[in-house]
Parts: structure tokens; sequence; C-alpha cells
């Protein structure tokens, strides 16, 4: 019996997401494959047999999977675990992984469990609930465990494995969406969900255009960008930026909150954070409570100042 991961990628490369899926794997049963559906997708197929501790990669690669639509991906996920031979179905609490498991669940008639945060044993799990304020502790009584698994709570398996690849023939199109277009947004820094550093800006930036005094800051740390919901609700920055409940979970080595009250729905996105620091105007602001260094002063004479030290450094 082994536990099954499920591979997010985009044909081309591997999203490490996948790589801190594997290491909660791991925990559950020492056993772990790694399923990769996609089309044209051995570059990620080479990629995922190259993590640390994996004993497979299956590699399903066919048309209905170029652009990872949910309901094709469900269909390949259920054929695998209707070979009985799964105890655990796991993906990354990502969008990606949010969007395929709850579906494998219902067809499974399983209980999922969303956004782990811990593996306590093979069918007991940590997940936080009421934004974060408090963690559930549950057990899956069900024969197959299907978890979605927040990325910062579990470090990244290695890259120093050599997993045999094999290819597996791949589940029918389901018929029931098909891929129209897809808009992305470039950015040339690193991805809010991975980054090691992230400068986030609140509604204190007070408009889009105060919003790119962070850019600077950002491009002298090597940080992602990051925003509060109240910032996005205000169309200083897209949506894809929001950190928090309904927006991304970050865990960087450095948050900076600049100008962010310091809500808890925002808290809940940050709080895993290794070091947090606050830049905010109001010396009772909830940020402080959780920030473990705090500037208090206007965001717009800090952010100057500190880009101008980093720049003399
Ligand atoms: P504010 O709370 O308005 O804070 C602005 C801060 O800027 C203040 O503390 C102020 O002192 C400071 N400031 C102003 N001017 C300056 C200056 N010149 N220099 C320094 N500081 C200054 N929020 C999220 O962020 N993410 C979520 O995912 C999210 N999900 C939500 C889900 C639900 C169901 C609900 C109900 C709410 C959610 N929210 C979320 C919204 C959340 O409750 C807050 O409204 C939001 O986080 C506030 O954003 P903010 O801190 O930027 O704004």
């Amino acid at each position: 019996m082994n536990a099954l991961v499920i591979a997010e990628h985009d044909n081309v490369s591997l999203n490490i997401s996948t790589l801190h899926t594997v290491t909660a794997a791991l925990q559950c049963n020492t056993n772990v494959h790694v399923l990769v559906a996609g089309y044209g997708c051995d570059a990620v197929a080479q990629a995922a047999a190259k993590i640390s501790g994996i004993g497979k990669v299956l590699v399903a690669d066919a048309i209905p999977f170029a652009n990872g639509l949910a309901e094709n991906v469900a269909q390949q996920i259920l054929a695998l675990a209707l070979t009985h031979t799964y105890t655990h179905l796991l993906a990354p609490a990502t969008v990606y992984g949010k969007n395929i498991m709850p579906r494998v669940a219902a067809m499974l008639d399983v209980g999922q469990i969303s956004e782990v945060t811990k593996v306590v044993s093979a069918d007991i799990f940590e997940r936080p609930i009421y934004a974060g304020n408090a963690i559930a502790t549950v057990q899956s009584l069900d024969e197959i465990k299907v978890l979605t698994v927040r990325a910062v709570n579990f470090a990244a398996a290695g890259m120093h494995g050599n997993a045999p690849v094999q290819p597996i023939m791949a589940a029918a199109d389901s018929g029931k969406s098909l891929f129209i277009s897809r808009d992305l947004a470039t950015s040339g820094r690193p991805d809010l969900t991975s980054a090691r550093i992230v400068v986030s800006g609140g509604r204190g930036l007070g408009s889009s255009e105060n919003f790119r005094i962070l850019e600077p800051l950002a491009d002298e740390l090597g940080a992602a960008l990051g925003a509060s919901r109240a910032a996005v609700d205000a169309g200083f920055v897209a949506n894809d930026l929001q950190v928090g409940q309904t927006g991304k979970i970050v865990g960087p080595d450095l948050y900076i909150a600049i100008g962010i009250s310091g809500a808890i729905q925002h808290l809940a996105g940050m709080t895993d954070s290794r070091v947090i620091v606050a830049i905010n105007k109001d010396p009772e602001a909830p940020i402080f409570a959780v920030a473990d260094y705090g500037i208090v002063g206007d965001l717009f004479e800090v952010v100057p100042d500190l880009i101008r030290e980093l720049q003399c450094v």
C-alpha cells in the first residue's frame, strides 16, 4: 500500500509545493508514489523522479491533461484510487490542489481533510479552523484518506532521488469542461507562496501609484510582493497578490507588513513566517502583536529610508 502525491506543474516545471506535499506524504506512509498528469510533461516527470524518498513516478501523458483541468485530473486519480493500492491521496492546498481533491473525495464518497498542517499519525491530522484561530485535530476513518497539504508547514523534500518513471494508461477526457484560454500575469519576482522574503502592502499605501514605492524595496531584497485584501479591494494591486484567509498562505523567512493593520483574516495567511516586520503609524495596530520587529512611523518616510540603507549595503 502506498501514498499518492499529485504533482503540481505546468508541463514544463514541477511546482515546489509538490516537494512539501511529499514530505507530508512520507509522514503518512513511507511508500510514496508521485502522479504527473500532463501533456508533453516529460521534463516534469524527470524532475519528479529526483524527489528524495519516493518509490515511483507515474506519468499519465495525454491531451486531456494538457491544461490541468481539474475534472480530467480527478478522473485519473480516481482510476488509480480504485486499484485499492493507495492509503492516502495528497495534493498541495493551492488553487490547483483545492480544485481537484474535493472532486476526488466526492467520487470516492470519503471525507476530505483540507489544509493539513501536521500529520500526527497515518489517520490523525491537524488543520486550522476559524481563520487559524484554533487548530482542529481530526481523525479520518475512511479507508482512503484524501488530503490537501499546507506547504508552509512541511519542509520541502530533497532532490537527490532516482525513482523509476512509469507511464500509465491515461483516463479518458471527462467531457465536463473545455479549455478556452489562459490569461497569465507575468512577473520577474519570486512566486508569492514560495518566496523567502515577502514585502506586503495594505490600505495604508493609499493608492496604486503609492503602492509602487514597495517595488524598489522588493527589488533590493529579491522579494515577492503581497497585499492585504483591503489593498486588493481598493484596486491598488491585482488579487493574485492577496495574502490571508481568502488569499494565499505564505511562510517566508521574512515578511514585511507595511501599512497593514493585522486583521485576523490577514494574519491567517502569514503568521507562519519566520520573522515578521511591521511598519505602521498606529502603535496600537494589532500587527505589532505578531511582529518580531515593529517600526512605528509613517511608511512614506520609513520605506524610502529602508531602501536607501539597503542600497548602501
Ligand atoms: P486597514 O485595516 O485599513 O489598515 C491600514 C493600516 O495602515 C492601519 O493600521 C493604519 O494605521 C496604517 N497606515 C495608514 N497610513 C499609514 C502610513 N502613512 N504609514 C504607516 N501606516 C499607515 N484581509 C486580508 O488581508 N486577507 C484576506 O484573505 C482576507 N480575507 C477576509 C475574509 C473575510 C470573510 C472577511 C470578512 C475579511 C477578510 N479580509 C481579509 C479583510 C480583513 O478583515 C481586513 O479588512 C483587511 O485585512 C484590512 O486590510 P489593511 O490592513 O490593509 O487595512
